[in-house]
């Protein structure tokens, strides 16, 4: 195999790390449908997948390391995407949105811990960006839920901070679509009912230590002040109801 060869198959190996699902789900319509492959079809379809992150793990060194960026997809996000299917199957639910899985009553532990993990990492990863701004509607929709824009992002650094142990900082909606924040253990999140308080998320900053802790060690204030930075405010409005 000569160099332009090699490097052109690795980088289509390296390309298609993501798409893996997609290729399975596409090579099993192609076979006969014996019984056998529909069950596996059934299986892969109901399966969730890791998302694919909306920009390079160098998108913004200067918040979060490289290294903690791909650690943190790879290994951490596609752990909790794996044993989520894993305990899907164990308690045989499939068909449901991840929404309607979390918000289901008496949440299996394992799909508690591994589903809110899915869910969370896939919102974080989607709000983030290189930089973003308000828009005025989102600037006036803050002034009038918490008094100015300094005060919001004084009470979402606080509850980021104030969360004991590893956890979500969440901006959410109310039922009256009025904007909150609060924050929750480990990983749940607020679409669950056991959260001390529910809402619609439309933002959620990870403070647990593997989000941070190579770039930044024991200092989650420095962490914060800087990925409040990066927050993608267009997806974030985009997201409210
Ligand atoms: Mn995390």
């Amino acid at each position: 195999m000569n160099k332009r060869k090699f490097l052109k198959q690795s980088v289509w190996i390296s390309a298609g790390a993501y798409i893996v699902p997609s290729v399975f789900l596409s090579s099993c319509k192609s076979e006969p449908k014996k019984e056998e492959n529909m069950k596996t079809d059934t299986l892969a379809k109901s399966a969730f997948e890791l998302p694919e992150i909306p920009y390079g793990y160098n998108a913004f060194p200067e918040t979060i390391d490289p290294m903690t960026m791909e650690i943190h997809h790879t290994k951490h996000h596609q752990g909790y995407t794996d044993k989520l299917n894993a305990a899907l199957k164990e308690a045989n639910i499939s068909g449901k949105t991840i929404e309607e899985i979390l918000s289901m009553d008496d949440l299996p532990t394992a799909i508690r811990n591994n589903g809110g993990g899915y869910y969370n990492h896939s919102l974080y990863w989607d709000i983030l960006t290189p930089g973003g701004t308000m828009s005025t509607t989102l600037k006036s929709k803050i002034t009038e839920d918490f008094g100015s824009e300094e005060a919001f992002l004084n009470e979402l650094t606080d509850a980021a901070l104030n969360r004991f142990g590893s956890g979500w900082a969440w901006v959410v909606q109310d039922r009256n679509k009025k904007l909150d924040i609060f924050s929750t253990p480990n990983q749940d999140n607020p679409l669950m009912k056991m959260t001390e308080m529910e809402g619609h998320p439309i933002l959620g900053i990870d403070v647990w230590e593997h989000a941070y802790y190579l770039k930044y060690q024991n200092k989650r204030a420095d962490y914060l002040k800087n990925i409040i930075d990066i927050i993608n405010w267009e997806k974030v409005e985009a997201r409210m109801i």
